[in-house]
């Protein structure tokens, strides 16, 4: 069940940390770490908490629930084909929460966690999604196949992890979805070409 993904190991105390605060529209605020260097994230724990309650009932996204996401809503795309309702590859997964986080999510008015990315020889790269996977595949939300840390690798959803998928695509509105819809429609016929520098692993 182990991934060896890369890890970037680096003492805490060497970064330099920066404040970022937060406040959404309805007055909730919060405020996470950024290291100004490599631009790892970290949220402290009374503010992952807090957040944590907030999305109980409010629209508040983390990236296991974006990766849940990005993953069920393939359904609807593939409703004669649930085979193909797969993710090829973990550089496909950075790349698409690098454009949730940075373009979909502010456009569409979705708050969400920060993954934390930094320059990474293939293209932006977050330790947050590594770990959210091993989290979701360790927890039997999402299953994989194929050859492991290669774009063969398959992720798809549980039975487990497609309910829970199910319960924060209903938080969405109609037109989130329909968006979210078009988004994952036009990664999966981008298959050569990717808008953030193309990993051929
Ligand atoms: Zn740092």
């Amino acid at each position: 069940m182990s991934n060896q993904y890369k890890k970037k190991e680096k003492e805490s105390d060497t970064h330099s940390w920066e404040k970022v605060e937060r406040k959404l529209p309805d007055g909730f605020s919060y405020y996470y770490l950024i290291c100004k260097e490599c631009h790892l994230v970290r949220y402290p724990g009374p503010e992952l908490q807090k957040i944590q309650d907030y999305s109980k009932k409010n629209l508040f996204l983390s990236v296991r629930d974006w990766i849940l996401l990005l993953l069920h809503i393939g359904e609807s795309i593939y409703i004669d084909n649930p085979k193909k309702n797969y993710i090829a590859g973990i550089t496909r997964f950075q790349k698409m929460l690098f454009l949730i986080f940075y373009e979909f999510a502010p456009e569409n008015d979705i708050p969400t966690e920060n993954p934390g990315f930094y320059g990474y020889k293939y293209g932006p790269y977050s330790d947050i999604i590594d770990e959210a996977i091993d989290f979701l595949i360790s927890n039997e939300d999402i299953i994989v196949t194929g050859v492991k840390s290669s774009s063969k690798e398959k992720f798809s959803l549980t039975d487990k992890g497609n309910e829970k998928a199910k319960n924060i695509l209903s938080k969405l509105t109609q037109q989130q979805r329909e968006k979210l819809v078009e988004f994952r429609l036009y990664w999966d016929q981008k298959t050569t070409k990717g808008l953030v520098t193309l990993s051929t692993s």
